[in-house]
This record gives structure tokens, sequence and C-alpha cells, in this order.
């Protein structure tokens, strides 16, 4: 893989690929085409999304007219009530919250959902974006995940974190909320590539290539998949002795959606999977290298020798990484994902200002050349050393991410 193969990739999928979409499905075509391209098996595992359509919403404070998008799935809704802004959690701060609107400094998480539903807000306002800088004017289109709201349903509206400040600031009173869609379930896909390896036992990597509603995902991620098809391109001819599944993930940014798909309908094939290795968001000019692993201590040592004899700088730890590796550790699959994190201000994700032009074709060639070398290293192993425990504390911060336990201070 060259510099001019990872440029014609971001050119060719720089368009926005929501998990459902078609523009999703445009871009599951061409990555099974490119994987064909290469010389290997490929096609395409299709799963239920929630959906939603013909959007509508306003918010009213005191009155006014504010920007704003209604989140996807969370029900048709006319409410009123006193604005609320809530910036702690503590239990003074969500007695106050009944009957009230409440504006919050996260994201809609499953333990703020879960908190303000039980303490009987009647809705809630989000915001993102970056107050200071002028050329960001957009607003994200969230959605209500199934997996946080339980089946429960609030009206949740977003808003720019200018228009969030300023209804503060102002000491907006009353807000009323009125949204109104049609919901329903629709595909989404996985692409799917494999190389034949000796036994039975395989190896699996994946990347999610969808993108979030206002970004390109060049560096988030189909940089992560120019990584893919580089492994592809450099393993295809060794003939390992581990055989290697490729998943390119759908809908990741709307919560692991593909990735667990993927594990759902494989449980079986589950158990003969040595490892699973992740790429999300790599290659940029700026930024560490991680390895973050969702396995024993010893795989993470193994890697920083591994990364000193390649003479590849690089940072390993244990941890659970927000991305596909998770519901493959979560399932006993010793995962880890490799990503080049660049600093928010360089290369910031899930907005506008992820494009090809954050991404360094060279540095993408060199990272995809160190985590080839690594896959090749394992899919040729006299056998596979990692261990089949994923040990407590990783098991327990995976209770922690997929909201199975809640954190003590959370
Ligand atoms: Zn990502």
């Amino acid at each position: 893989m060259d510099t001019k193969y990872v440029k014609k990739i971001l050119k060719d999928t720089a368009y926005i690929r929501t998990g459902g979409s078609k523009e999703e499905k445009k871009c599951a075509e061409y990555l099974r085409k490119r994987c064909e391209e290469l010389g290997a098996k490929a096609w395409i595992e299709e799963f239920t999304v929630q959906a939603a359509d013909g959007l509508r919403c306003s918010l009213k404070a005191d009155g006014r007219e504010i920007d704003c998008l209604g989140y996807k799935n969370c029900g048709s809704w006319d409410v009123e009530g006193k604005l609320y802004y809530m910036p702690n959690t503590d239990r003074y701060s969500l007695s106050e919250a009944k009957g009230k609107i409440v504006l919050i400094d996260t994201g809609v998480t499953h333990a703020a959902f879960s908190d303000l539903y039980d303490a009987g807000a009647k809705g809630i306002i989000t915001y993102s974006g970056d107050a200071n800088n002028p050329a960001d004017v957009c607003i994200d289109h969230k959605e209500l995940r199934g997996f946080i709201s339980e089946g429960k349903k609030l009206p949740c509206v977003h808003v720019h974190t200018r228009d969030a400040v300023e209804l503060v600031e102002s000491g907006a009173k009353k807000v009323s909320i009125s949204i109104a869609q049609n919901e329903y379930e629709e595909n989404s896909r996985n692409v799917v590539a494999y190389l034949k390896g000796k036994r039975k036992e395989s190896i699996v990597l994946s990347a999610h290539y969808d993108s979030t509603p206002l970004s390109l995902g060049s560096y988030d991620n189909m940089s992560g998949c120019i990584g893919l098809l580089g492994v592809l391109d450099e393993l295809k001819d060794i003939k390992p002795l581990y055989s290697l599944y490729f998943v390119f993930c759908g809908s990741e940014e709307r919560g692991l959606l593909g990735s667990k798909a993927y594990c759902a309908s494989h449980e079986k094939e589950l158990e003969d999977v040595v490892l699973n290795v992740n790429l999300d968001m790599i290659g940029t000019y700026m930024g560490g290298f991680l390895a973050c692993v969702t396995a024993e201590q010893a795989l993470v040592d193994y890697i920083r020798y591994f990364a000193a004899i390649e003479g590849f700088g690089m940072k390993a730890k244990q941890g659970v990484y927000s991305s596909d590796s998770t519901p493959f550790a979560d399932k006993g699959v010793p995962a880890l994902s490799f990503a080049r994190l660049a600093d928010d201000t360089i290369a910031p994700i899930h907005n506008v200002f992820d494009t090809p032009a954050v991404m360094s074709p060279e540095r993408t060639v060199a990272d995809t050349a160190f985590i080839a070398k690594f896959v090749r290293t394992m899919a040729c192993a006299g056998t596979c050393p990692v261990s089949r425990n994923i040990p407590d504390n990783m098991k327990e911060e995976l209770d922690y991410y997929l909201n199975r336990k809640r954190r003590p201070d959370a």
C-alpha cells in the first residue's frame, strides 16, 4: 500500500455515511470491491438498526425560537416546562429536576438518562460544538439509542454550545419542545473479507467505516479501514496459520452496533477466535500511537517489546477502548485497539472538521506497516500465546462501559 492508494480511498469515501443510510450502503459496496480487488473473498452481512424520518423539531425559550435538532427515536412530543440547567448529577441536583426541562453538560448517557427519567424530568437538552470557533456552526444530529433508554422515552433536543450558553446567560425561564417523527427499522451492514489459514482458529481484524451525521469521517475512521485494506494487501500471499477475517463494521458511531451484531451472529465461531485487532483512527500528522489492550497484561508487555524491536514509537496499556474491540472482549475474545490519537484542536472528530485534510498519507502507510507486522507475527505464530481469559480488572471495565454496572464515582 502506498500514499497514492491512501489518498484515493480518502477521496472516494469523502461523504457522510451514518449507520443505516444509503451512503453507508454505498461505502460498504465500495469496501467489498476493494477487498475483492486485493484478492480476498468478501461479502456483506446486514443487521437491523433503529431509524427515523420526517423529523420536525422546535425549541422555544420564553417564546424565542432556538435552533435545535430533535433526537432521532426519542418519540413525538409537545411539552412545556421550566428550564433547569443541571451541571451536577448529585442527589440534590436531581431532586430539582422534577417536571422541568433539563439542560445537561454531558450527552444522553445511560446514567444521565435513567437518572433524569427516574427524577421525573420532562425533557432533556444537550449541546455540542465549539462556541469560540466562528467556523463551527452546525448542530450535530443525535439519537436516543435503544440500549441507553432501554425502551423508555423522553423528549430530547440538541443545540449548539453557543445557544446553550445563551440560554443560561439570559436566564431563560420557560421552554417548550415540540418533536414529530416516524420511527421504524432499517438495515445497516458489516463488510467481511476472508483469508484462509491452515487452522480453524482465526484472528478477526476490525475497523468501522460509518461516520457521524456531520462528519466525512476521514480520520474517524476511514483511516482504520485503509489500515485494514493495507494489512489485507500485505498478508494476502503469506498463507497464514490462523485464518484472518477483516470486518469493516457499520453503525459503530451509533453504539458499536456493527461489532455487536457480528459477535451476536457469530457467537459459536467466536470460540475459535484467538484475537481481535481493531483499528480506530490512525495516520494523522500529529499525535501518539496507542495500543489499548482488553486482555491480559502480558499482551501489553509483548506489544511494548515488539514495537521497540521494530523501532516504532508507541504506548501500550490495558483498558476498554470505545470502539469495536469492546464487544469482542465482552465475548471473551482477547481484543486490542490500535489508534494514533491527535489532539482535539488538530484533528477533531464527529464534526465537519474531520476531512481528508487532517490525514497524513505517509503516516497512514507507516502506521499500517507496523500493524501489518504485528498481525503477521500473530497470524504465523506457532500458537497464539494470548490467554483466552479476560482478566477481572478488564471484566469490571467492560461492566462499566456496557452499562451493566455503575462506576462508584458516577
Ligand atoms: Zn471511531
